[in-house]
């Protein structure tokens, strides 16, 4: 049932939309929470990303965050926590709310999750992460389905869902980047991965400092943009065709799979799709294993990851 917070809640905008010469500048906007992802600024960001390409003087599309941290993740404890009103959806599944059992969580992630990044991942334009603090389990499907990402010398990367008992998120791009035993080792122990460990592996482009993150970024983009926009289209489709022929998309699909078991064990098991892992058992779990708190309720609310 919607609740006050929830008409409060039902026009709050989510992301920002901006446009500087051939750049399409989008925002995550909840900087209180960590910009944790709910549902409505998923849709929010689907309707930006669409703005960006229908907009003809748009070379590329910067996405970037407001505030301390790029993104806790998903929404798993705001007051404005959405997963129980209806949401438009923008696949051919069905509404979550009129299903039950593990197939209500599978239909709704088919969508909102792997369905969106895969979709966003084939706009075809150029798309820039601008990355700085947090960025951590959802957060990663964002930046991942950029093409470039630059991140600031605060920022680290982290998928932790491993504790909730579930084999990375549902979009698990990093899984499939990272150098193989790199891969294990950030998965398996969840730990933090700093920007400039990650520009090691190839997970990041280049790392600058956090005074120079958006000019630096405005720079590539500008420079991007010189270049023929439908050239860019089909170089961004190559890569994209590169990397589904070296196993990511059927690499994904066996991974968000897998996460459903992991849902659906979990249900059956604990009643709860992530094994009672609330945001503050997550944070408390974090400062245990890196004995600092880093990203804590008070950078972002609740909106530590749900996997
Ligand atoms: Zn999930």
């Amino acid at each position: 049932m919607p609740t006050s917070a929830d008409q409060d809640a039902g026009n709050a905008q989510y992301v920002e939309y901006e446009t500087r010469g051939s750049t399409a500048w989008i925002w995550l906007a909840r900087p209180q929470y960590g910009n944790a992802q709910n549902y409505r600024l998923l849709n929010q960001l689907d309707a930006c990303f669409r703005r960006a390409v229908e907009d003809d003087a748009v070379k590329v599309i910067v996405l970037g965050a407001r505030g301390k941290h790029f993104s806790a993740g998903h929404d798993i404890g705001t007051p404005e926590k959405d997963r129980h009103l209806p949401r438009e959806r923008v696949l051919l599944w069905p509404d979550h709310l009129s299903r039950d059992g593990a197939e209500a969580q599978y239909v709704l992630e088919q969508d909102a999750y792997l369905g969106l990044c895969r979709r966003w991942q084939d706009i075809p334009k150029p798309a820039i992460a601008m990355v700085q603090g947090a960025c951590i389990a959802g957060g990663l499907m964002l930046a991942n389905v950029c093409d470039i990402i630059v991140a600031s010398d605060d920022a680290f990367f982290q998928d932790p869902v491993v504790r909730m008992g579930v084999p990375g998120v549902e979009y698990c791009a990093h899984m499939i980047d990272l150098p193989p035993k790199i891969a294990r080792e950030f998965m398996y122990l969840g730990l933090r991965m700093g920007a400039e460990r990650a520009a090691g592996f190839g997970m990041v482009n280049r790392v600058v400092p956090r005074d120079r993150l958006e000019a630096e970024v405005a720079a590539i983009a500008e420079q991007v943009a010189q270049q023929p926009p439908f050239g860019l289209t089909l170089t961004k489709q190559a890569m994209n065709f590169i990397e589904d022929q070296r196993g990511k998309r059927a690499s994904m699909d066996a991974i968000f799979h897998m996460h459903h078991l992991a849902h659906a064990h979990n249900q059956v098991v604990s009643g709860n799709l992530v094994a009672g892992l609330d945001a503050k058992a997550m944070a408390r779990a974090n400062k245990a294993d890196t004995g600092k708190a880093g990203i804590d309720e008070a950078d972002a609310g609740d909106g530590t990851p749900q996997a």
